[in-house]
């Protein structure tokens, strides 16, 4: 096995994800400290441009595929590189990020090769030869520190926004992959319903089973990038509460998050869900409306830049924490926001 550490890149419709460049920028600072060098596995399309990037986080080699077989995701095909990848070039340590698809490849990588695999994990530190974990435990509430043993490769499932950027690398060498001919499969991924990418019209619409769910504008930041998240709890009320969430994140031209009491009533898609088991975000401005602020929802918004939360209830949990609270009934004080907004900028 090799001291190097690799990061597993994730492209989008062409477009680098955010979170590759914070698994490359810590591969190589792992990879230093074990005596390694650092590499990024990139498929899809636009791997060339998405090659520079990672080399500029410091990836010495990037493996990069491109091929039809990529589009319209399927596991299959880009599980089966990775692995025959790992195979070739025995990596000590392969970062992944926690997002549907790191978690959707790096599982099937895993049990197809027998590797272990750890989720969710929050900081890495190098201790002597090994590497340290911290992954949270009993909701949030403790953080459990953790060790790989054995031989082979490590997969290691970051926590999105876990790891800073940082671009003190240069141009990387791009060893061309073929991709794999995989036939064609009865199943193909569609949909708004908890998937990443999809099309949502910001409006409310029919669930499956045929409840109303609120489906938040397409064409904003992804959640986990986005710079300013207006976010919606229980204290919504109901799906259409969503509406005025939607109005605010408009006129300031943010993204729409939720917590998970949200998204369990099926108000909304688990894509927004925002915590422990939804994704982790790190914008400049939070605003929770109706959210109490568990342990849960503040492990993925607590280290927003700047924290707003709207609650009626003086004594919620999010006023421990956040830096402007406004004690008052959401439903009055969102459309004066929006107003305000939209004032502003002379709408
Ligand atoms: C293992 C585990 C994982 C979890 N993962 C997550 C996660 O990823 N994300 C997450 O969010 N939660 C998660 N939870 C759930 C978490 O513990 C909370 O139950 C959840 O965050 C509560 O959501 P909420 O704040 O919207 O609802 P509540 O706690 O019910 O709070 C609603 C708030 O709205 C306020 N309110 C009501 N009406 C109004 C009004 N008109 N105007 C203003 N304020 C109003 C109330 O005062 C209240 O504070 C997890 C729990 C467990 C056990």
């Amino acid at each position: 096995m090799s001291n190097d550490v690799w990061a597993l890149a994730e492209i989008n419709n062409g477009k680098l994800a955010n979170i590759s460049l914070q698994l490359t920028t810590k591969a190589a600072e792992l990879a230093a400290a074990f005596g390694g060098s650092a590499a990024a596995v990139a498929l899809g399309t636009n791997t060339q441009a998405a090659a520079q990037e990672l080399g500029a986080c410091g990836a010495k080699t990037v493996y990069a595929s491109e091929g039809e077989v990529y589009n319209q995701y399927l596991t299959q095909p880009h599980a089966e590189t990775l692995a025959t990848l790992i195979q070739q070039h025995q990596p000590r340590l392969v970062l992944w990020g926690g997002t549907n698809y790191g978690r959707d490849v790096a599982a099937r990588v895993a049990a197809r090769l027998g590797l272990s695999i750890e989720y969710n994990v929050g900081e890495v530190a190098v201790e002597g030869d090994g590497i340290v974990m911290t992954v949270p435990a009993f909701g949030g509430a403790q953080s459990v520190k953790m060790q790989f043993t054995g031989e082979g490769t490590k997969l290691l499932g970051a926590r999105q926004n876990a790891f800073p950027t940082s671009r003190g690398g240069g141009t990387p060498q791009v060893e061309q992959v073929h991709a794999p001919a995989v036939p064609a499969k009865g199943a193909k991924v569609s949909g708004p319903f908890g998937t990443e990418g999809a099309e949502e019209a910001g409006h409310l619409g029919k669930a499956p089973d045929g409840h109303d769910i609120w489906m938040p504008a397409a064409s904003r930041a992804k959640l986990e990038e986005a710079q300013v998240i207006v976010s919606g709890g229980r204290g919504l009320g109901g799906p259409q509460g969503f509406q005025q969430i939607e109005d605010l994140a408009a006129a300031l031209g943010a993204s729409v998050g939720a917590s998970r009491a949200a998204v369990d009533a099926g108000w909304i898609p688990y894509a927004h869900q925002v915590g422990q088991t939804g994704k982790t975000v790190k914008p400049t401005v939070y605003i929770a409306c109706g959210i109490s602020g568990a342990v849960q929802h503040k492990a993925g918004m607590g280290t927003s830049s700047l924290i707003i939360a709207i609650n009626k209830d003086k004594d919620a949990p999010i006023f421990q924490f956040c830096d402007l609270g406004i004690v008052a009934d959401l439903n009055v004080v969102v459309p004066q926001l929006t107003a305000a907004v939209k004032r502003r900028k002379g709408q």
